[in-house]
């Protein structure tokens, strides 16, 4: 596993549910009036649990980033966004390498309802019937299957311009404007953040030493 760091987050895993969860899903999603509505209309405490348990365990895992923009997520709650539209994919809706969390903007203004199967018919159709793989051919990068370091390039410094040899990371940076002055001041910014918390520990942990070495010269001066 590469440890190089990069703007877009890699999301290594899904959320886990217990048997008796597991259990529950079966059976709602077993009813005649299962529909990609259900996501939303069924309002049962149990439903209700799942669904929380689901963002708290990808909200830790994401590091409290959204999986396509990589920025914190700022407005909470962030949305439980699958990747393969509901929609189309009614099968996937509790699949835990179909969700992640994602900001307001990246899932309602720019994804919507695309479909990163579209043109691969074969694909598509074994994705519809429930069975969900890394090695298919998305179209755009996938949170879960690729690695960013393979797809994403940036000019300089993390927060600029971000470029792709690939054709998923091209897509990728397309969907989510990627290379827009407003991304690219939302990545500055977080990256000031990131850099004046690192400055700060590392000042906390040079005092740490000094204090140290202090103590041991006090030792070795009695
Ligand atoms: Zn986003």
């Amino acid at each position: 596993m590469s440890t190089k760091w990069t703007w877009q987050i890699r999301v290594y895993k899904g959320f886990s549910l217990s048997a008796a969860e597991h259990s529950y899903i079966k059976e709602v999603t077993a009813d005649a009036d299962f529909s990609h509505l259900s996501w939303d209309s069924i309002q049962t405490n149990a439903m209700k649990r799942i669904k929380k348990k689901i963002y708290n365990q990808l909200k830790h895992e994401q590091k409290g980033r959204c999986a396509y923009c990589g920025t914190p997520i700022m407005r909470e709650p962030a949305d439980r966004e699958h990747i393969l539209p509901k929609e189309k994919y009614l099968k996937l809706m509790f699949n835990p390498y179909n969700i992640v969390l994602s900001c307001i903007n990246c899932n309602r203004n720019l994804k919507g309802r695309y479909d990163s199967l579209a043109q691969h018919i074969n694909h598509k159709r074994m994705a519809t019937s429930g069975c969900l793989s890394a090695r298919y051919n998305y179209e755009s990068w996938h949170p879960f299957f690729h690695a960013p370091e393979e797809h994403f390039k940036y000019s300089g410094s993390v927060s600029k311009i971000i470029k792709s040899d690939t054709p998923q990371g091209n897509k990728h940076i397309a969907l989510f404007r990627l290379s827009s002055l407003k991304s690219i001041e939302e990545r500055t910014e977080f990256a000031l953040i990131m850099e004046k918390r690192q400055k700060n520990r590392l000042k906390r942990f040079m005092r740490t030493i000094d204090a140290a070495l202090d103590f041991r010269n006090d030792l070795g001066g009695k």
